[in-house]
């Protein structure tokens, strides 16, 4: 049989275009013949691991707001944001019974807590509906255009007349999203952007070797900061400021503010650019009014550093802090209490490398956005095939901005796939 359409991949792309046509057309007299191609045991694996297990589904934030996270073509994203909108998907699970909650930044998600429960909310929409077919464990190996298109999973061929693309990127491949459909975009004659880890841990100098964390990043790591404010140098240039919260891990700088800059970083570093995060621990404070506080504490009769610093920092940064202030330390109390406030607002990690795409959380790069239709999402090149999701050069900050792209991306697709 030749199905009228092809979804490959069940991840939230390919989940919620499947689920939007069920919605469609499970009470209709006709129905298309739509099958949905998922290589793993169990559709939406990724989804299952979103949010540190909460699942942040998406952000409330109207297209203005919104917009400015989502890189590096957010006008790309209008239209089918538009379509099937933040507010769109927020219906979209409350009318199949899942309660959402809105947190702070705009960010929703399930009300239970469990990432789970998206996907089984759309899975059970899906199997219920009875409108598209799913096959796990049935990984695509090669797509092929001839009059129609056919799909080589194993033993097995499926003929469509269209198809969705919905593999992912290329982070946490274990989740099964190891990047199949770049080459299958390519050999349909598509060019993909190189795909880079995004979202993802900076490495500063001496934070770790080849055995795991160095004295400097076993100090640090578990440290979270609250409003803090950190800056990217590329080069000599500050090319990025952001202002929020960060943490040091395992990995190396990551939280809001790590993942933030590491798009712009990963860059720089591939291209072989000197790059630097600057930490400045008290953004409510200038430099004057830092030193006036210092000069208050001195005042006890305790002017040591340890003691200023024992009064400004949270104890788990002093001994990073003296590490990479080796000439403070070193310093008579007076000087190195003169000095202290430049230091706190600006302190310099050289960052030598990034965690890749095993723990990073999108993929930056993707299938050219220039072939691609942004009014329909179908394909330049090749009528009848159709993207959405990670899999495209486009990619969102956190706060739910990557998930709303795959859903509004899967929406658009499925329906002019079916006109
Ligand atoms: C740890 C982590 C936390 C995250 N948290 C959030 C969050 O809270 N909010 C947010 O908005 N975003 C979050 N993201 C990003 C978000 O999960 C992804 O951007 C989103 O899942 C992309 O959806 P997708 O459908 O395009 O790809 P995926 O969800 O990756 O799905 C792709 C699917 O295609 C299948 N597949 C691949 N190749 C084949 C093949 N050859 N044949 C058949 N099937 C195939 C895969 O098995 C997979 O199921 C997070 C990501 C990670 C890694």
């Amino acid at each position: 049989m030749v199905y009228d359409l092809a979804i490959v991949g069940g991840g939230a792309a390919g989940l919620m275009a499947a689920a939007w046509i069920t919605e469609q057309y499970k009470d209709a007299e006709t129905r298309p013949s739509v099958v949905l191609l998922e290589k793993m045991p169990r559709p939406g694996r990724k989804i299952n691991i979103t949010g540190k297990g909460r699942c942040n589904l998406t952000n409330a934030r109207m297209w203005d707001e919104f917009g400015v996270h989502v890189h590096p073509n957010a006008q790309f994203l209008k239209n089918a944001f538009y379509g099937f909108s933040s507010s769109d998907v927020m219906d979209f699970f409350k009318g199949q019974g899942l309660d959402l909650v809105i947190e702070r930044g705009q960010r929703v998600y399930p009300k239970s807590m469990r990432a789970m429960d998206v996907t089984d909310t759309l899975v059970r929409c899906i199997r219920n509906g009875g409108v598209v077919e799913v096959l796990t464990e049935c990984p695509v190996e090669k797509v092929e255009k001839k009059e129609a298109f056919e799909l080589e999973c194993g033993e097995r061929t499926i003929s469509c007349r269209k198809f969705i693309l919905a593999t992912g990127g290329l982070s946490y491949p274990s989740t099964g999203s190891s990047g199949d459909g770049y080459s299958f975009a390519k050999s349909l004659g598509h060019s993909i952007v190189h795909p880079r880890p995004s979202l993802t841990a900076l490495v500063p100098e001496g934070y770790a070797d080849g055995s795991g964390l160095s004295g400097f990043g076993r100090w640090l790591c578990g440290l979270s900061l609250k409003n803090v404010a950190m800056s990217l140098e590329v080069g000599s240039d500050i090319v990025q400021e952001e202002f929020g919260d960060a943490d040091f891990t395992d990995g190396g700088i990551e939280g809001p503010l790590g993942f933030r800059l590491s798009r712009k970083a990963v860059q720089a570093l591939d291209n072989g650019q000197r790059v630097s995060v600057l930490l400045d621990l008290k953004p409510a404070l200038s430099e004057s009014q830092l030193a006036q506080r210092i000069k208050r504490e001195a005042s006890s009769g305790n002017n040591t550093l340890r003691y200023l610093l024992s009064k400004l920092l949270p104890r788990q940064m002093i001994p990073a802090f003296l590490n990479l202030n080796k000439d403070l330390a070193q310093m008579a109390p007076g000087k190195a209490a003169e000095r202290l406030p430049h230091a706190l607002k600006q302190m310099r990690f050289k960052i030598v490398s990034y965690v890749g795409f095993e723990r990073c959380v999108v993929t930056n790069g993707g299938v050219s956005l220039k072939e691609v239709s942004q009014k329909t999402m179908e394909s330049k090149l090749v009528p009848g095939l159709f993207f959405a999701g990670e899999l495209l050069d486009l990619d969102g900050d956190t706060g739910g901005y990557n998930l709303q792209i795959a859903f509004s991306t899967a929406v658009l697709a499925a329906r002019n796939a079916l006109l």
